[in-house]
């Protein structure tokens, strides 16, 4: 089960993951976006290690729908709506102690919500690039971080059609999604405490 002190871990892990690549992920957004996805994060997640005890100490639907609260206040940029909607999506379908398939069922309808929030698809190189792709291999049994890499590496040839980067049409298309790496930098952060 996923106890108080693992939820911690979690929790810190993933903020550090976001601390560790403020600057990687601020030079991704400066190629094809506005360069602050690196701080968004940053400042995202400083709100939830200010209240980390708090987020812990809930069962681990809350604890998510409370992440993901605190996301959609504190990111301030496109990705906190949607990492939030990603978030309060799986507190809202998860049970308190999910198995392997409930855990699938609920990662697919939070990918989802964020499709619906964003209105938005796969093959667009956004962070749903990455998110659908681990959400398969989680399913199918597959290596979740090696499908993360290289689904964000998949990004790179993609041409944006949603967000920021799709302002620069083709001149997107020979950089990675900065979301794309933030959430395969989540799932890295997520499976070395889990696995
Ligand atoms: P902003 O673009 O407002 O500055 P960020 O830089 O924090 O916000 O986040 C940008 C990331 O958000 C993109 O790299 C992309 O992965 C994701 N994103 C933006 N718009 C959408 C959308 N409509 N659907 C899914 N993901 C999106
Ligand atoms: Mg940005
Ligand atoms: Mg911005």
């Amino acid at each position: 089960a996923i106890d108080e002190a693992t939820r911690r871990r979690v929790i810190a892990a993933v903020a550090q993951a976001m601390f560790d690549h403020v600057e990687e992920l601020t030079a991704l957004d400066q190629a094809i976006g506005d360069g602050d996805h690196g701080l968004n994060m940053k400042r995202g997640f400083e709100a939830v290690m200010a209240d980390i005890d708090t987020h812990a100490a809930k069962p681990l639907p809350e604890a998510l729908s409370g992440i993901g609260m605190a996301l959609v206040m504190k990111v301030g940029g496109a990705s906190g709506p949607l990492y939030g909607t990603l978030l309060m999506t799986l507190g809202k379908q998860l049970p308190a102690e999910p198995t392997r398939a409930e855990l699938v069922s609920a990662f697919g309808a939070a990918i989802e919500a964020v499709k619906a929030r964003g209105k938005s698809d796969f093959g667009q190189k956004t962070m749903l690039d990455v998110l659908g792709p681990v959400h398969a291999a989680l399913r199918d049994g597959g290596d979740l971080d090696t499908t993360a890499d290289k689904a964000a590496d998949a990004t790179v040839p993609l041409k944006a059609i949603r967000g920021r980067a799709s302002f620069l049409g083709d001149r997107s298309i020979g950089h990675m999604d900065p979301g794309a790496r933030s959430s395969a930098l989540m799932i890295h952060a997520i499976t070395n405490v889990l696995e």
